[in-house]
Protein backbone atom coordinates (compact mmCIF):
# COMPACT_ATOMS: atom_id res chain seq x y z
CA UNK A 1 0.00 0.00 0.00
CA UNK A 2 2.80 2.00 0.91
CA UNK A 3 4.33 2.18 -2.82
CA UNK A 4 0.63 2.60 -4.02
CA UNK A 5 0.14 5.78 -2.32
CA UNK A 6 3.72 7.16 -3.04
CA UNK A 7 2.77 6.36 -6.51
CA UNK A 8 -0.60 8.60 -6.35
CA UNK A 9 1.09 11.33 -4.91
CA UNK A 10 4.23 11.23 -6.99
CA UNK A 11 2.53 10.89 -10.36
CA UNK A 12 -0.77 13.09 -9.56
CA UNK A 13 -3.47 10.89 -9.02
CA UNK A 14 -4.71 11.81 -5.68
CA UNK A 15 -3.30 14.08 -3.38
CA UNK A 16 -3.95 14.74 0.22
CA UNK A 17 -6.29 18.04 0.71
CA UNK A 18 -5.45 20.91 2.29
CA UNK A 19 -1.57 19.13 2.30
CA UNK A 20 0.33 22.86 2.66
CA UNK A 21 -2.02 23.57 6.14
CA UNK A 22 -0.77 19.95 7.54
CA UNK A 23 -3.99 18.26 5.89
CA UNK A 24 -7.93 17.87 6.40
CA UNK A 25 -8.44 14.19 7.47
CA UNK A 26 -10.41 11.70 5.58
CA UNK A 27 -10.61 14.06 2.72
CA UNK A 28 -8.60 13.91 -0.82
CA UNK A 29 -8.15 16.11 -3.83
CA UNK A 30 -7.81 14.33 -7.38
CA UNK A 31 -4.53 15.36 -9.71
CA UNK A 32 -4.62 15.87 -13.25
CA UNK A 33 -4.35 11.91 -13.57
CA UNK A 34 -6.57 10.61 -10.89
CA UNK A 35 -9.53 13.11 -12.33
CA UNK A 36 -8.99 11.69 -15.53
CA UNK A 37 -9.66 8.13 -14.48
CA UNK A 38 -12.70 9.01 -11.99
CA UNK A 39 -14.00 10.47 -15.11
CA UNK A 40 -13.84 7.42 -17.37
CA UNK A 41 -15.02 5.29 -14.24
CA UNK A 42 -18.08 7.59 -13.94
CA UNK A 43 -18.64 7.93 -17.71
CA UNK A 44 -18.54 3.78 -18.35
CA UNK A 45 -20.85 3.45 -15.18
CA UNK A 46 -23.01 6.00 -16.49
CA UNK A 47 -23.07 4.24 -20.48
CA UNK A 48 -23.71 0.49 -19.14
CA UNK A 49 -25.82 1.48 -16.66
CA UNK A 50 -28.11 4.45 -18.03
CA UNK A 51 -27.46 5.10 -21.79
CA UNK A 52 -27.15 1.48 -22.90
CA UNK A 53 -30.40 0.58 -21.59
CA UNK A 54 -34.27 1.23 -22.36
CA UNK A 55 -35.20 1.22 -18.66
CA UNK A 56 -32.80 3.27 -16.81
CA UNK A 57 -33.03 7.13 -16.73
CA UNK A 58 -30.59 9.37 -14.79
CA UNK A 59 -30.80 12.10 -12.35
CA UNK A 60 -28.57 14.98 -10.43
CA UNK A 61 -30.17 15.68 -6.77
CA UNK A 62 -28.67 18.16 -4.96
CA UNK A 63 -26.18 17.79 -2.27
CA UNK A 64 -27.90 20.29 0.63
CA UNK A 65 -30.87 17.71 1.81
CA UNK A 66 -33.98 18.72 3.96
CA UNK A 67 -34.05 17.24 7.02
CA UNK A 68 -37.19 15.78 6.52
CA UNK A 69 -36.22 13.96 3.99
CA UNK A 70 -33.32 12.17 6.40
CA UNK A 71 -35.64 11.67 9.09
CA UNK A 72 -38.01 10.03 7.53
CA UNK A 73 -34.89 7.92 5.79
CA UNK A 74 -34.04 7.01 9.62
CA UNK A 75 -30.34 8.67 8.94
CA UNK A 76 -31.59 11.41 11.74
CA UNK A 77 -32.08 8.67 14.31
CA UNK A 78 -29.78 5.96 13.60
CA UNK A 79 -27.43 6.77 10.62
CA UNK A 80 -24.86 6.13 13.59
CA UNK A 81 -21.56 3.92 14.36
CA UNK A 82 -20.79 2.72 17.71
CA UNK A 83 -18.03 5.09 19.32
CA UNK A 84 -15.53 4.98 22.15
CA UNK A 85 -12.84 6.98 23.96
CA UNK A 86 -9.59 5.93 25.13
CA UNK A 87 -9.03 7.39 28.07
CA UNK A 88 -5.32 6.77 27.97
CA UNK A 89 -4.63 9.19 25.09
CA UNK A 90 -8.49 10.14 23.90
CA UNK A 91 -8.57 8.90 20.60
CA UNK A 92 -11.75 8.40 19.57
CA UNK A 93 -12.54 5.32 17.99
CA UNK A 94 -15.13 3.15 16.04
CA UNK A 95 -16.04 -0.02 18.62
CA UNK A 96 -17.02 -1.96 16.00
CA UNK A 97 -13.60 -1.90 14.79
CA UNK A 98 -11.44 -2.46 17.52
CA UNK A 99 -9.03 -5.40 17.17
CA UNK A 100 -8.88 -7.44 20.77
CA UNK A 101 -6.41 -8.47 22.80
CA UNK A 102 -6.85 -11.07 26.17
CA UNK A 103 -10.17 -10.63 24.78
CA UNK A 104 -10.43 -7.20 25.99
CA UNK A 105 -10.73 -4.32 23.50
CA UNK A 106 -7.58 -2.35 22.69
CA UNK A 107 -7.17 1.37 21.68
CA UNK A 108 -5.28 0.94 18.04
CA UNK A 109 -2.88 4.14 18.71
CA UNK A 110 -1.82 3.63 22.24
CA UNK A 111 -2.76 0.08 23.23
CA UNK A 112 -4.64 1.18 25.94
CA UNK A 113 -7.67 -0.86 27.40
CA UNK A 114 -9.10 2.07 29.24
CA UNK A 115 -11.55 2.64 26.84
CA UNK A 116 -15.33 4.32 27.50
CA UNK A 117 -18.95 2.48 27.21
CA UNK A 118 -19.54 2.48 23.34
CA UNK A 119 -22.10 5.52 21.91
CA UNK A 120 -24.19 6.01 18.57
CA UNK A 121 -22.16 8.98 17.06
CA UNK A 122 -24.46 10.03 14.11
CA UNK A 123 -22.39 10.32 10.73
CA UNK A 124 -24.11 13.08 9.39
CA UNK A 125 -23.15 16.84 8.62
CA UNK A 126 -25.10 19.44 9.52
CA UNK A 127 -24.91 23.03 8.22
CA UNK A 128 -26.85 25.71 8.62
CA UNK A 129 -28.94 27.59 5.53
CA UNK A 130 -29.61 31.30 5.43
CA UNK A 131 -28.50 33.76 8.17
CA UNK A 132 -30.56 32.95 10.60
CA UNK A 133 -28.90 30.37 13.14
CA UNK A 134 -32.62 28.77 14.94
CA UNK A 135 -33.02 24.77 14.33
CA UNK A 136 -35.40 25.84 11.33
CA UNK A 137 -32.66 26.30 9.26
CA UNK A 138 -30.76 23.06 9.28
CA UNK A 139 -30.04 21.03 6.67
CA UNK A 140 -27.74 18.04 6.00
CA UNK A 141 -25.17 17.17 3.27
CA UNK A 142 -26.42 14.37 2.10
CA UNK A 143 -24.64 10.68 3.20
CA UNK A 144 -26.25 8.75 0.05
CA UNK A 145 -27.22 9.45 -3.21
CA UNK A 146 -30.28 7.49 -3.02
CA UNK A 147 -32.70 9.52 -1.20
CA UNK A 148 -33.38 12.06 -3.66
CA UNK A 149 -33.52 9.37 -6.06
CA UNK A 150 -37.25 8.62 -3.77
CA UNK A 151 -37.63 11.58 -3.02
CA UNK A 152 -38.13 12.63 -7.09
CA UNK A 153 -39.76 8.80 -7.74
CA UNK A 154 -43.36 10.62 -9.28
CA UNK A 155 -41.92 13.12 -10.69
CA UNK A 156 -39.37 10.94 -12.60
CA UNK A 157 -42.06 9.04 -13.49
CA UNK A 158 -44.83 11.02 -14.29
CA UNK A 159 -42.00 13.24 -16.79
CA UNK A 160 -40.07 9.47 -18.13
CA UNK A 161 -43.68 7.28 -18.67
CA UNK A 162 -41.14 4.41 -17.63
CA UNK A 163 -43.26 0.67 -16.95
CA UNK A 164 -42.07 -1.07 -13.94
CA UNK A 165 -39.14 -2.49 -13.64
CA UNK A 166 -37.10 0.73 -14.34
CA UNK A 167 -34.27 2.34 -12.85
CA UNK A 168 -33.54 5.99 -11.45
CA UNK A 169 -29.85 6.13 -11.74
CA UNK A 170 -27.40 9.17 -10.25
CA UNK A 171 -23.84 10.02 -9.71
CA UNK A 172 -22.98 12.35 -6.80
CA UNK A 173 -20.91 13.46 -3.73
CA UNK A 174 -21.96 12.47 -0.55
CA UNK A 175 -20.52 12.89 3.06
CA UNK A 176 -20.47 10.96 5.85
CA UNK A 177 -18.31 12.05 9.25
CA UNK A 178 -16.54 8.65 9.58
CA UNK A 179 -15.10 8.67 12.98
CA UNK A 180 -12.04 7.28 11.82
CA UNK A 181 -11.21 7.52 8.15
CA UNK A 182 -8.45 5.18 6.91
CA UNK A 183 -6.74 3.21 4.16
CA UNK A 184 -6.22 5.82 2.00
CA UNK A 185 -9.61 7.00 0.20
CA UNK A 186 -11.48 3.87 1.33
CA UNK A 187 -12.85 5.49 4.30
CA UNK A 188 -13.22 9.11 3.28
CA UNK A 189 -15.43 11.61 4.99
CA UNK A 190 -16.22 12.85 1.35
CA UNK A 191 -16.74 10.57 -1.17
CA UNK A 192 -18.58 9.95 -4.82
CA UNK A 193 -21.51 7.16 -5.22
CA UNK A 194 -22.72 5.12 -8.49
CA UNK A 195 -26.39 4.38 -7.09
CA UNK A 196 -29.24 2.72 -8.97
CA UNK A 197 -32.78 2.16 -7.54
CA UNK A 198 -34.33 0.27 -9.35
CA UNK A 199 -38.27 -0.42 -9.03
CA UNK A 200 -40.46 -3.28 -9.52
CA UNK A 201 -43.26 -5.24 -8.51
CA UNK A 202 -42.99 -7.31 -5.05
CA UNK A 203 -42.70 -10.50 -6.75
CA UNK A 204 -39.65 -9.58 -9.22
CA UNK A 205 -37.96 -8.46 -6.19
CA UNK A 206 -35.41 -11.64 -5.51
CA UNK A 207 -34.84 -12.02 -9.11
CA UNK A 208 -33.75 -8.29 -9.59
CA UNK A 209 -31.48 -9.12 -6.67
CA UNK A 210 -29.82 -12.24 -8.31
CA UNK A 211 -29.79 -10.32 -11.96
CA UNK A 212 -28.10 -7.11 -10.48
CA UNK A 213 -25.49 -8.45 -8.66
CA UNK A 214 -24.70 -10.47 -11.99
CA UNK A 215 -24.63 -7.29 -13.58
CA UNK A 216 -22.18 -5.40 -11.49
CA UNK A 217 -19.77 -7.99 -11.12
CA UNK A 218 -20.06 -8.21 -14.96
CA UNK A 219 -18.97 -3.83 -14.68
CA UNK A 220 -15.91 -4.68 -12.87
CA UNK A 221 -14.48 -7.13 -14.83
CA UNK A 222 -14.96 -4.74 -18.12
CA UNK A 223 -12.93 -1.85 -16.48
CA UNK A 224 -10.47 -4.46 -15.75
CA UNK A 225 -10.53 -5.73 -12.08
CA UNK A 226 -9.53 -9.45 -11.42
CA UNK A 227 -12.16 -11.57 -10.94
CA UNK A 228 -10.27 -13.30 -8.79
CA UNK A 229 -9.73 -10.55 -6.02
CA UNK A 230 -13.49 -9.61 -6.16
CA UNK A 231 -15.61 -11.55 -3.50
CA UNK A 232 -19.48 -11.98 -3.12
CA UNK A 233 -20.62 -11.68 0.47
CA UNK A 234 -24.42 -13.26 0.62
CA UNK A 235 -24.61 -11.04 3.69
CA UNK A 236 -26.90 -12.86 6.66
CA UNK A 237 -30.18 -11.66 7.85
CA UNK A 238 -28.80 -10.71 11.43
CA UNK A 239 -26.96 -8.09 9.56
CA UNK A 240 -28.70 -6.82 7.12
CA UNK A 241 -31.19 -3.67 7.50
CA UNK A 242 -34.52 -5.13 8.91
CA UNK A 243 -36.47 -4.10 5.98
CA UNK A 244 -34.00 -5.71 3.59
CA UNK A 245 -34.91 -9.59 1.81
CA UNK A 246 -31.41 -10.09 0.70
CA UNK A 247 -28.40 -8.10 0.42
CA UNK A 248 -24.63 -8.77 -0.97
CA UNK A 249 -21.52 -7.14 -0.81
CA UNK A 250 -18.72 -7.01 -3.78
CA UNK A 251 -15.58 -6.97 -2.07
CA UNK A 252 -12.35 -6.41 -3.23
CA UNK A 253 -8.84 -7.75 -1.72
CA UNK A 254 -7.02 -4.88 -1.29
CA UNK A 255 -3.75 -4.72 0.30
CA UNK A 256 -5.13 -3.85 3.23
CA UNK A 257 -7.76 -6.78 3.71
CA UNK A 258 -10.86 -7.56 1.98
CA UNK A 259 -13.08 -4.92 2.22
CA UNK A 260 -16.82 -3.71 0.25
CA UNK A 261 -16.83 -2.06 -2.80
CA UNK A 262 -20.51 -2.02 -3.48
CA UNK A 263 -23.64 -3.32 -1.69
CA UNK A 264 -26.52 -4.45 -3.61
CA UNK A 265 -29.94 -5.15 -1.59
CA UNK A 266 -33.31 -5.70 -2.41
CA UNK A 267 -34.82 -3.16 -0.05
CA UNK A 268 -38.59 -3.76 -0.49
CA UNK A 269 -40.45 -0.95 -0.59
CA UNK A 270 -39.49 0.48 2.95
CA UNK A 271 -37.74 3.64 1.54
CA UNK A 272 -40.91 4.57 -0.61
CA UNK A 273 -43.14 3.60 2.52
CA UNK A 274 -41.26 6.08 4.89
CA UNK A 275 -41.31 8.90 2.56
CA UNK A 276 -45.29 8.03 1.36
CA UNK A 277 -46.12 8.39 5.41
CA UNK A 278 -44.09 11.39 6.17
CA UNK A 279 -44.95 13.61 3.55
CA UNK A 280 -48.41 12.47 2.81
CA UNK A 281 -48.01 12.37 -0.95
CA UNK A 282 -48.46 9.56 -2.68
CA UNK A 283 -45.38 7.58 -4.16
CA UNK A 284 -47.21 4.82 -5.62
CA UNK A 285 -47.34 3.24 -9.35
CA UNK A 286 -50.35 2.84 -11.01
CA UNK A 287 -50.43 -0.58 -13.51
CA UNK A 288 -52.66 0.18 -16.90
CA UNK A 289 -52.35 -3.33 -17.30
CA UNK A 290 -53.61 -5.23 -14.18
CA UNK A 291 -55.04 -1.37 -13.16
CA UNK A 292 -53.47 -2.20 -9.33
CA UNK A 293 -52.12 0.39 -7.61
CA UNK A 294 -49.31 0.00 -5.46
CA UNK A 295 -45.58 1.11 -4.09
CA UNK A 296 -43.30 -0.78 -5.92
CA UNK A 297 -40.52 -2.53 -4.32
CA UNK A 298 -36.88 -1.09 -5.43
CA UNK A 299 -33.21 -3.33 -5.69
CA UNK A 300 -30.24 -0.93 -5.41
CA UNK A 301 -26.88 -1.66 -6.37
CA UNK A 302 -24.70 1.05 -4.72
CA UNK A 303 -21.42 1.35 -5.55
CA UNK A 304 -18.59 3.76 -4.55
CA UNK A 305 -16.70 5.57 -6.83
CA UNK A 306 -13.25 5.87 -4.83
CA UNK A 307 -13.32 3.11 -3.78
CA UNK A 308 -13.38 1.89 -7.10
CA UNK A 309 -10.69 3.67 -8.01
CA UNK A 310 -8.74 2.96 -5.35
CA UNK A 311 -9.17 -0.85 -6.33
CA UNK A 312 -8.76 0.38 -10.39
CA UNK A 313 -5.39 1.34 -8.98
CA UNK A 314 -4.25 -1.58 -6.79
CA UNK A 315 -5.34 -3.82 -9.22
CA UNK A 316 -2.85 -2.26 -12.08
CA UNK A 317 0.24 -1.93 -10.21
CA UNK A 318 2.68 -4.13 -11.15
CA UNK A 319 6.25 -4.43 -11.33
CA UNK A 320 8.72 -6.44 -13.87
CA UNK A 321 12.04 -5.98 -15.43
CA UNK A 322 12.44 -4.30 -18.84
CA UNK A 323 16.09 -3.04 -20.40
CA UNK A 324 17.27 0.95 -19.70
CA UNK A 325 18.58 2.48 -22.12
CA UNK A 326 22.02 -0.26 -22.17
CA UNK A 327 19.99 -3.10 -22.18
CA UNK A 328 20.97 -3.24 -18.68
CA UNK A 329 17.38 -4.96 -17.49
CA UNK A 330 16.08 -3.10 -14.07
CA UNK A 331 12.41 -3.42 -12.62
CA UNK A 332 9.38 -0.96 -14.53
CA UNK A 333 6.47 -0.55 -12.20
CA UNK A 334 4.10 -0.65 -14.91
CA UNK A 335 0.24 -0.15 -13.97
CA UNK A 336 -1.86 -2.29 -15.79
CA UNK A 337 -4.77 -0.16 -16.55
CA UNK A 338 -7.70 -1.87 -18.68
CA UNK A 339 -7.76 0.71 -21.36
CA UNK A 340 -10.75 2.05 -21.12
CA UNK A 341 -9.80 3.31 -17.82
CA UNK A 342 -6.78 4.32 -18.70
CA UNK A 343 -6.13 8.06 -17.63
CA UNK A 344 -4.28 8.48 -20.65
CA UNK A 345 -4.73 5.87 -23.88
CA UNK A 346 -1.69 7.46 -25.97
CA UNK A 347 1.44 9.09 -25.95
CA UNK A 348 3.24 10.75 -28.87
CA UNK A 349 6.92 11.15 -29.23
CA UNK A 350 9.28 12.53 -31.96
CA UNK A 351 12.44 10.45 -31.18
CA UNK A 352 14.32 13.35 -31.15
CA UNK A 353 13.46 16.90 -29.54
CA UNK A 354 15.63 18.81 -31.80
CA UNK A 355 14.70 17.63 -34.90
CA UNK A 356 12.12 19.85 -36.51
CA UNK A 357 10.61 17.96 -39.05
CA UNK A 358 9.93 15.32 -36.35
CA UNK A 359 8.80 17.93 -33.83
CA UNK A 360 6.27 18.85 -36.42
CA UNK A 361 5.01 15.52 -37.60
CA UNK A 362 4.52 14.33 -33.87
CA UNK A 363 2.54 17.74 -33.43
CA UNK A 364 0.50 16.67 -36.82
CA UNK A 365 -0.54 13.17 -34.86
CA UNK A 366 -1.51 14.55 -31.79
CA UNK A 367 -3.96 16.80 -33.74
CA UNK A 368 -5.08 14.02 -35.19
CA UNK A 369 -5.64 11.42 -32.39
CA UNK A 370 -7.02 14.49 -29.85
CA UNK A 371 -10.52 14.26 -31.04
CA UNK A 372 -10.66 10.67 -30.31
CA UNK A 373 -8.90 10.16 -27.19
CA UNK A 374 -6.79 11.55 -24.49
CA UNK A 375 -3.35 12.00 -25.67
CA UNK A 376 -0.25 13.36 -24.58
CA UNK A 377 3.01 14.90 -26.14
CA UNK A 378 6.11 14.38 -24.86
CA UNK A 379 9.57 15.08 -26.41
CA UNK A 380 11.97 14.88 -23.27
CA UNK A 381 14.61 12.71 -22.46
CA UNK A 382 15.66 9.50 -23.82
CA UNK A 383 13.04 7.27 -25.25
CA UNK A 384 13.24 4.46 -22.96
CA UNK A 385 12.89 6.95 -19.82
CA UNK A 386 10.01 8.22 -21.95
CA UNK A 387 8.38 4.81 -22.12
CA UNK A 388 8.95 4.31 -18.52
CA UNK A 389 7.42 7.42 -17.44
CA UNK A 390 4.05 6.41 -19.45
CA UNK A 391 4.22 2.55 -18.07
CA UNK A 392 4.19 3.91 -14.65
CA UNK A 393 0.90 5.75 -15.25
CA UNK A 394 -0.52 2.87 -17.72
CA UNK A 395 -0.66 4.62 -21.00
CA UNK A 396 -1.58 1.32 -23.04
CA UNK A 397 -0.19 3.00 -26.09
CA UNK A 398 3.00 4.44 -27.53
CA UNK A 399 3.75 6.19 -30.79
CA UNK A 400 7.24 7.42 -31.77
CA UNK A 401 7.38 9.37 -34.81
CA UNK A 402 11.13 8.41 -36.64
CA UNK A 403 13.02 8.69 -39.21
CA UNK A 404 11.16 6.49 -41.32
CA UNK A 405 8.11 8.03 -40.64
CA UNK A 406 10.12 10.84 -42.90
CA UNK A 407 10.62 8.62 -45.52
CA UNK A 408 14.17 9.30 -45.05
CA UNK A 409 14.59 5.29 -44.83
CA UNK A 410 12.30 4.53 -48.17
CA UNK A 411 9.14 5.54 -49.03
CA UNK A 412 7.42 2.75 -48.46
CA UNK A 413 7.66 3.43 -44.09
CA UNK A 414 6.83 6.79 -45.39
CA UNK A 415 3.86 8.48 -42.38
CA UNK A 416 4.48 5.36 -40.79
CA UNK A 417 4.52 5.03 -36.87
CA UNK A 418 5.81 2.89 -34.28
CA UNK A 419 2.95 1.66 -31.94
CA UNK A 420 4.24 0.13 -28.68
CA UNK A 421 2.46 -1.68 -26.45
CA UNK A 422 2.59 -1.45 -22.92
CA UNK A 423 2.01 -4.97 -21.51
CA UNK A 424 3.78 -6.89 -23.90
CA UNK A 425 6.48 -3.72 -24.64
CA UNK A 426 6.32 -4.75 -28.53
CA UNK A 427 6.39 -2.46 -31.37
CA UNK A 428 4.09 -2.36 -34.67
CA UNK A 429 4.90 0.04 -37.74
CA UNK A 430 1.66 1.09 -38.30
CA UNK A 431 0.12 3.69 -41.06
CA UNK A 432 -0.29 7.05 -39.50
CA UNK A 433 -4.05 7.28 -41.04
CA UNK A 434 -4.90 4.41 -39.29
CA UNK A 435 -3.96 5.23 -35.79
CA UNK A 436 -7.21 6.83 -35.12
CA UNK A 437 -9.55 3.63 -36.02
CA UNK A 438 -6.41 1.15 -34.37
CA UNK A 439 -6.22 2.52 -31.00
CA UNK A 440 -10.34 3.45 -30.66
CA UNK A 441 -10.92 -0.23 -31.32
CA UNK A 442 -8.58 -1.27 -28.57
CA UNK A 443 -9.87 1.36 -26.40
CA UNK A 444 -13.51 0.52 -26.26
P1 LIG B 1 -18.95 0.61 5.24
O1 LIG B 1 -19.59 -0.55 5.93
O2 LIG B 1 -17.63 0.29 4.59
O3 LIG B 1 -18.92 1.87 6.05
P2 LIG B 1 -21.50 0.98 4.11
O4 LIG B 1 -22.02 -0.41 4.08
O5 LIG B 1 -21.93 1.92 5.17
O6 LIG B 1 -19.89 0.96 4.02
P3 LIG B 1 -23.19 1.89 2.05
O7 LIG B 1 -23.98 2.75 2.92
O8 LIG B 1 -23.73 0.60 1.58
O9 LIG B 1 -21.76 1.65 2.71
O10 LIG B 1 -22.68 2.78 0.80
C1 LIG B 1 -22.57 2.27 -0.49
C2 LIG B 1 -21.17 2.42 -1.02
O11 LIG B 1 -20.68 3.75 -0.83
C3 LIG B 1 -20.13 1.53 -0.32
O12 LIG B 1 -20.14 0.24 -0.84
C4 LIG B 1 -18.86 2.27 -0.64
O13 LIG B 1 -18.38 1.92 -1.93
C5 LIG B 1 -19.28 3.72 -0.64
N1 LIG B 1 -18.91 4.33 0.65
C6 LIG B 1 -19.63 4.31 1.79
N2 LIG B 1 -18.97 4.95 2.78
C7 LIG B 1 -17.81 5.39 2.24
C8 LIG B 1 -16.70 6.13 2.75
N3 LIG B 1 -16.68 6.57 4.00
N4 LIG B 1 -15.68 6.41 1.92
C9 LIG B 1 -15.70 5.98 0.64
N5 LIG B 1 -16.70 5.29 0.11
C10 LIG B 1 -17.76 4.98 0.88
Amino acid sequence: MEKIVSLCKRRGFIFQSSEIYGGLNGVWDYGPLGVELKNNLKQYWWQVTVRDRDDVVGLDGAILTHPAVLKASGHVDTFTDPMVDCRTCKARLRADQLAEKNGAKQCPNCGGKDLTEARPFNLMFQTQMGASADPASIAYLRPETAQSIFVQFKNVLDVSRKKLPFGIAQIGKAFRNEINPRNFTFRSREFEQMELEYFCRPEQGMDLLAYWLKERIKFYEEIGISRKRLHILDVPEKERAFYSKGTFDIEYEFPFGRQELEGVAYRTDYDLQQHIKASGKSLDYFDEETKERFVPHVVEPSAGVDRTVLALICDAYDEDSAPDEKGKMETRIVMRFHPRMAPIKCAIFPLLRNKEPLVAKAREVQALLRPHINVFYDEGGAIGRRYRRQDEIGTPFGVTIDFETLGEKGEEVRDTVTLRDRDSMKQERVAIKDLPQIISTKIR
